[in-house]
């Protein structure tokens, strides 16, 4: 291991293996309440511990990956984007699994959340083992954790209140019960009977009764004792956190203290993953969705090894931008750019080859590929699509070499980006209709004569540098300063006054789009 860069990852692979032992089955865990809209930062989560999975597997250990939905959890708040928030407000206080789906869609209101952030997690290559617990609450899996945590209510209690505050009340109890007449969590316990039985009455509905843990299909552990509960039921050797959990008294703290004080059982390795901001956007993404950015959103944008990317580039601890802004561009030649240094089509250093190659191999969604894949820089790519108004097979078809799905995928999510995210001055469409003459001064007139003929004749053997060089050339001969040319061209080509670096735009466009916008201007040039 001498002189070796170790990816972050490999390093809490290696951490778990050190303080858990050589085990046949490493078990690594996250979860996620689906209250609302999963968004990028609570995939952060989901990620952290798919690379850490992956680091364990390629040092040969076995690992069970699992992925709890706190779907038992109580629907506090209707969220700002969705719809139907009336009927919604109508289920506050119910458990998100019996709230109607506002799209009508799912069975549930939870499972329109878990549903879509479960059928784009194989696209990019996440694939838990998913646990939902209001299914196993329900099953009564938990019941004896249940009776075990009532049985330990004083040590909990202390463990608790040590970071709290204000004392938790004497009639607290470490587990809470959904109403079965009104559905609602607004119910005290009165009493337990040291066993399994236990009585409650509900302030909404006036129903009171008198329960078994085994049977009650509504009965759930307080979350910050769950969450030990459920360390020590699935004996999970790895499970990360977000910040706001990480903190001194917070949920990890105390729930490391439950479950070996409680639950007899060592806490799992953990690790502070940060906040994800979002860049850019504008008013596409405060106005459309209540400001939340889900995988769905990245992934129009970024190809899914560039979801991957973003997220194995960078440390759990370190706060990054997720953007939507021309920082795009950049982020797509810095992936590019890591293929090619895995690839050895750039030579760096030997330190960095190490870090890349290993960030490049977790980036991808399956295999790495066999050879260095096709690449057409996003930018590029994006000048084809708009000369082409979109139209994927036509720009790609402009591009020599082979096609595949990736660059299919990249030239969906560049025109995804055009369309929804560029800045205006990153944006143009070709003039439709070459009759649309605009009237030129008559040097104007002669450079653009000159452009015309040149391009006619030998559009084939010009290079990016060489026709620069002759654009300048025309300029001159025609008395304009060189910007002033530029201009003229970019009024005829895109209506604009600026666009693309002139000499490669001509050439991207191509001889058949470009002559028949330039031939009114070299009507003289061309009956010479
Ligand atoms: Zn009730």
């Amino acid at each position: 291991m001498k002189n070796q860069v170790l990816h972050w990852a490999d390093t809490f692979a290696l951490q778990i293996i050190n303080k858990k032992g050589e085990k046949p089955l490493y078990v690594c865990a996250a979860g996620i309440t689906p209250s609302g809209t999963v968004h990028i930062g609570n995939f952060r989560e989901m990620i952290s511990v798919d690379l850490i999975v992956r680091a364990l597997r390629d040092m040969g250990k076995q690992v069970r990956f699992i992925f709890s939905w706190d779907d038992f959890d109580v629907f506090r708040k209707v969220p700002a984007n969705m719809p139907q928030k009336e009927m919604l407000q109508t289920h506050l206080r119910r458990p998100i699994t019996v709230v109607p789906d506002p799209f009508g869609e799912e069975e549930s209101y939870a499972r329109h959340n878990e549903q879509e952030v479960e059928k784009l997690l194989p696209l990019v290559g996440i694939r838990p083992e998913f646990i939902y617990q209001a299914a196993r609450y329900a099953a009564g899996d938990y019941a004896e954790s249940m009776r075990h945590a009532l049985i330990n209510l004083q040590t909990i209690k202390n463990i608790l209140n040590e970071h709290r505050t204000e004392e938790l009340p004497a009639d607290w109890w470490p587990v809470s019960v959904f109403c079965t007449s009104c559905l609602k969590d607004t119910t005290k316990i009165s009493d337990w009977d040291g066993e399994y039985g236990f009585s409650y009455r509900c302030s909404s509905c006036g129903n009171s009764e008198t329960l078994d843990l085994r049977q009650a299909r509504t009965a759930k552990l307080f979350w910050r004792v769950d969450f030990p509960m459920r360390w020590q039921y699935e004996k999970v050797d790895f499970e990360p956190g977000g910040k706001e959990h990480h903190s001194a008294g917070g949920s990890f703290d105390t729930a490391s203290q439950i479950v070996s004080r409680v639950f007899d059982y060592e806490a799992p390795v953990t690790f502070k993953y940060d906040f994800i901001r979002i860049k850019g956007g504008g008013g596409k993404i405060s106005s459309s969705s209540g400001n939340v950015i889900s995988l769905g959103d990245v992934l129009e944008i970024y190809q899914p090894e560039i979801v991957r990317y973003l997220f194995a580039g960078t440390r759990p601890n370190s706060e990054f931008a997720v953007s939507f802004d021309l920082d795009v561009l950049k982020i797509y030649e810095d992936y590019d750019k890591c293929e090619r240094i895995y690839f050895g089509a750039e030579e760096v250093g030997e330190k960095r080859r190490q870090k890349e190659k290993r960030i490049y191999e977790l980036s991808q969604v399956d295999k790495v590929p066999a050879k260095l894949p096709a690449q057409i820089p996003l930018r590029h790519l994006c000048n084809l699509l708009q000369i082409n108004e979109g139209d994927i097979e036509a720009a790609l078809a402009a591009v020599p070499g082979e096609t595949d799905e990736r660059l299919r995928t990249r030239a969906r999510c560049a025109w995804n980006w055009i369309v929804g995210y560029a800045p205006g001055e990153f944006r143009f469409r070709l003039r439709k209709d070459p009759r649309q003459v605009i009237t030129l001064t008559d040097s104007q007139a002669g450079a653009v004569a000159g452009l015309y003929t040149l391009l006619a004749r030998e559009f084939a053997s010009l290079s990016e540098k060489s026709l620069s060089e002759a654009i300048y050339t025309l300029a001159q001969d025609n008395g304009l300063e060189p910007k002033d040319f530029f201009k003229v061209l970019y009024r005829i080509l895109i209506d604009k006054e600026m666009g693309p670096r002139l000499a490669g735009f001509i050439l991207t466009i191509g001889r058949d789009k470009i002559l028949p916008l330039l031939q009114p201007y070299g009507k003289n040039a061309h009956s010479e």
